[in-house]
């Protein structure tokens, strides 16, 4: 019954298909699955720690049949977002393999028209955060990538850039930007490149806010999986009601009703 509607399919990676490196189990075939029945799909992701070229070498070497250009960064679209402003002197926090995606732009730390924020994993500290909170207080628009609390390892969570974008507009009082998950244009510019309105498409993560609460921010119903950083008391606490709850991504075939068996459900 769910197929009918259901045109197009919006998965998060990390947590959903993998986790550091290690596939969850059975999710390349619950994909192939949802390909054969003729899905459209978009692989939606807010990791800033790596350009997108080589976040589908990721893929391929984890053994996914995805193409290239279904998916969609953060990065990206903040790209697309500093264009939109007219900005060009920015000051960009992220690691030295994102800086060529942002080329086109004068990238400096002196008067920057706006500061963004990504991943740099331990680099922060307090020197950095202060002469951002400079910057900010000098006028510099306050641009997030994304600004997500914590993700699963293999070791355990572990904290986001959420903390550190929080912190930033706590002591500057100047509100940021968020590009990636959980705006909702960020999900409105992926339907469009797809062709699809909101109530035809599924957001499948394992992010209760970001994907699943994103998601319905525009419109689009979330699937949320048990894989990840799920955490059963964070589902029982949030306000926000995913479409369905499923043990992992291979439960998703049998709820759209392509899993080939009599009736499905
Ligand atoms: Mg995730």
């Amino acid at each position: 019954m769910h197929a009918g509607r259901i045109k197009a399919l919006l998965f998060d990676l990390d947590g959903v298909l993998y986790v550091g490196d290690e596939p969850i189990p059975g999710a390349g075939e619950a994909l192939e699955r949802i390909a054969a029945a003729g899905l459209q799909r978009a692989f939606v992701t807010n990791t800033t720690t790596r350009p997108a070229r080589e976040v589908w070498e990721k893929l391929q070497r984890l053994g996914f049949a995805i193409e290239a250009g279904e998916i969609f960064t953060a990065v990206s679209a903040t790209r697309a977002y500093l264009r939109e402003q007219g900005w060009q002197r920015v000051r960009l926090l992220v690691r030295d393999s994102i800086l060529p995606e942002f080329e086109e732009f004068t990238i400096t730390e002196k008067d920057p028209e706006a500061v963004v924020i990504g991943d740099i994993g331990a680099a922060w500290d307090y020197a950095l955060l202060n002469s951002v909170f400079r910057n900010l207080m000098d006028g510099a628009c306050f641009v997030a990538m994304h600004r997500n609390k914590y993700w699963q390892t293999e070791e355990g969570l572990r904290m986001d850039i959420g903390a550190f974008v929080a912190g930033l507009e706590f002591v500057s009082g100047v509100k940021p930007t968020i590009v990636g998950k959980p705006s909702a244009p960020f999900f409105t510019s992926v339907l469009a490149r797809l062709g699809v309105a909101p109530e035809e498409a599924v957001m499948i993560g394992d992010d209760i806010e970001s994907d699943i609460g994103g998601g319905n921010a525009a419109g689009v119903c979330g699937y949320l999986v048990r894989t990840g950083k799920f955490r059963e008391d964070v589902l029982a606490a949030s306000a926000v009601q995913p479409e369905a709850v499923g043990q992992s991504i291979t439960d998703l075939p049998r709820w759209l009703g392509v899993d080939g068996a009599q009736g499905g459900t």
